[in-house]
């Protein structure tokens, strides 16, 4: 089954009489219980991309679907119930809310998608390794601990889908570890992965890993 599709993206941005093509003509697909990498320099339109296939930002051309749903070209509040139901989404900093505890932190999308399983939550924790630490505040973290919860956070809902924006850039070599088992265990539910890194290991790991350099996609 395919989880995600994009079918020939465009992004570009202005700021003055400057134009950047982020994205040239970007196709890609992830089936349920694949793991796929994208890998490219800094710059390549990696972060552009992710947050293209999230339905955060909208393409100038083409479109994405999430599990047979179209996400581009619909209104911000559609978008965002669509992603709140199907899309668990890692970015590289902000993933958490400061004021909120780990564990409600892990409970807000629950309660936005309006099922909140409490038992789940605390499951995910264990999973990420902070089932001791659920009650701090993300400011009380450290760097891989964050990264953990970041991860608890985007898998709270049961999303379809996970897009993940260098989840490993800053994180030790346990907490990789840790990362990718808690992966495995999504995508042995069905669950379907795109990440950003540059990370070796991660990418071999991965499925398939695609190579993006100045906004075009090479498998
Ligand atoms: P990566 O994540 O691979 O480092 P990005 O998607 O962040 O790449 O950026 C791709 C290109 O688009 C870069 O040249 C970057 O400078 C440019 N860019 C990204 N975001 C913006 C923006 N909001 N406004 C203008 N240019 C941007
Ligand atoms: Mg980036």
């Amino acid at each position: 089954m395919t989880t995600l599709l994009a079918d020939d993206l465009f992004r570009f941005y202005h700021v003055g009489d400057e134009e950047t093509r982020a994205l040239r003509g970007v196709s890609l697909h992830v089936q349920s219980g694949e793991l796929v990498a994208i890998m490219g320099p800094s710059g390549s339109g990696k972060s552009t991309l992710l947050a293209c296939l999230a339905g955060l930002d909208d393409p100038d051309g083409g479109h994405v679907e999430v599990s047979g749903q179209r996400l581009t070209r619909r209104p911000e509040a559609e978008r965002a119930r669509l992603r709140g139901r199907k899309v668990g989404v890692l970015l590289q900093a902000e993933n958490l809310m400061p004021h909120l505890s780990v564990l409600e932190n892990v409970l807000l999308p629950m309660r936005l998608a309006g099922t909140v399983d409490a038992t789940f939550a605390q499951a995910l924790l264990a999973q990420v390794g902070l089932s001791e630490r659920h009650q701090h505040l993300p400011g009380q973290l450290s760097g891989g601990e964050l990264a953990r919860a970041g991860l608890a956070v985007a898998l709270a809902a049961k999303p379809d889908l996970l897009l993940a924006d260098e989840p490993t850039a800053e994180v030790d070599t346990g907490t990789e570890a840790r990362l990718f088992e808690v992966l495995d265990a999504f995508r042995t539910r069905g669950g379907a992965v795109l990440i950003s890194t540059h990370s070796p290991a991660l990418a071999a790991r991965a499925d398939r890993v695609l190579h993006l350099k100045d906004g075009i996609l090479n498998g």
